[in-house]
């Protein structure tokens, strides 16, 4: 069993760590992180540049790659080659859950995505740290993350599916079980915050308040609201199935465009 190790966070990230090495258990352990922080970057291809890859040591000492691509270039360059032959990928533990509409976003999501388009089973472990606290401790999460990848290599997973795991900020005493969810709705406060830059001109952050979300039972914000940790199962078909039906019975005119062109 030899387990690929990313995240989002950057090679040297506190969960990322922890992840590592509640991995090793099971099996041979390698790293290949990014070498900066890429939260929130999307799911990423690079290739309008080369990508390098060296070799880093870890806090424990340990040895790992990192590269200056993103979370899915990691897992790209490891599953095209450059490392021997991987069986699962496992990216986190981001320090901040990943709900609902968030897959899209999140660089943690996107490398598990990265791997089963390359038919590796793929998990994404994201923690919901509370907002205050700013050194987290991952122990308790590693432990589920253990748990969660050892029942994937036992049962494997359906082809095409990678699991969005999210763990709620508990001790291991306090989690009320493992539940397997939807997506659920985020609800995001962003703001436009304009300021000017000393030569007057103007510049934007996406500001705002963190997102909060609907806690409806069965979604994966509803579960960690229960105190439970969230298995989504997720897949990279993002066809809207029941609207199929309602624009194939629009009347479209298929025919050429005089000249090609659009008339607007
Ligand atoms: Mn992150």
């Amino acid at each position: 069993m030899h387990i690929l190790v990313t995240n989002d966070d950057g090679v040297q990230a506190p969960g990322l760590l922890a992840l590592a090495q509640a991995m090793r258990p099971l099996g041979k352990v390698t790293v290949l992180a990014p070498d900066r922080n890429w939260s929130a970057s999307g799911h990423v291809k690079t290739l309008d540049r080369p990508l390098r890859v060296r070799e880093t040591i870890l806090a424990d000492g340990t040895p790992a790659l990192t590269t200056d691509g993103a979370p899915s270039d990691c897992v790209a360059l490891a599953l095209l080659g450059l490392i021997e032959p991987v069986d699962l990928v496992v990216s986190g533990i981001n320090p901040h859950a990943n709900f609902g509409h968030d897959v899209t976003y999140s660089g943690t999501v996107t490398a598990a995505m990265e791997a089963v388009i390359a038919d590796v089973p793929g998990l994404a472990f994201s923690l919901e740290t509370p907002h205050n606290h700013h050194n987290p401790d991952y122990t308790p999460a590693a432990n589920i993350a253990r748990r969660v990848a050892k029942k994937v290599i036992a049962e494997g997973l359906p082809e095409g599916v990678l699991l969005n795991v999210n763990i709620p900020y508990l001790k291991e005493t306090e989690f009320k079980g493992i539940i397997i969810t939807r997506q659920g709705l985020r609800v995001y406060r962003d703001e436009l915050v304009r300021r000017e830059d000393p030569q007057g001109r103007p510049y934007y952050w996406i500001g705002g308040e963190a997102p909060t979300g609907i806690a409806e039972s069965g979604t994966d914000f509803g579960a960690l609201a229960e105190g439970y940790v969230s298995i989504t199962p997720l897949q990279l078909d993002l066809t809207a199935r029941t609207a199929l039906e309602s624009l194939r019975s629009w009347e479209w005119d298929s025919r050429p465009s005089p000249g090609g062109r659009e008339k607007g």
